[in-house]
């Protein structure tokens, strides 16, 4: 076994489930009864639907939040960053890239 994750106190399934709200992408959604996740994981953690939900965003909302939240950031560390600093430096020439794509389109 490798390392484990702490489970999630319950009291910030709520913030979770606001960060699901706020990413979603469509109204009606079938797979989830427009709850905007399917439910929560071993580990007490929301699973967003990824049909009708940004996922990406909603990771980086929660990222955020732990970050924000001390009683959070004592419990995971910095379980939630990147890995490496390198790969922060890659996402940044991605997104650069994803704006030449929108401007090709438009
Ligand atoms: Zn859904």
């Amino acid at each position: 076994m490798t390392e484990k994750i702490p489970r999630l106190p319950d009291e910030h399934l709520v913030r979770a489930r606001e960060i699901v709200a706020e990413q979603r992408t469509k109204s009606k959604c079938k797979l989830c009864y427009d709850r905007g996740y399917i439910g929560t994981n071993q580990d007490n953690m929301l699973v967003p639907c990824s049909k009708c939900v940004n996922v990406d965003g909603v990771m980086e909302a929660w990222r955020t939040y732990v970050a924000d939240t001390p009683a959070l950031k004592a419990l995971y560390g910095d379980y939630f960053e990147p890995e490496e600093e390198e790969e922060a430096a890659e996402e940044e020439e991605e997104e650069e890239v994803e704006d030449k794509r929108t401007k090709d389109i438009g």
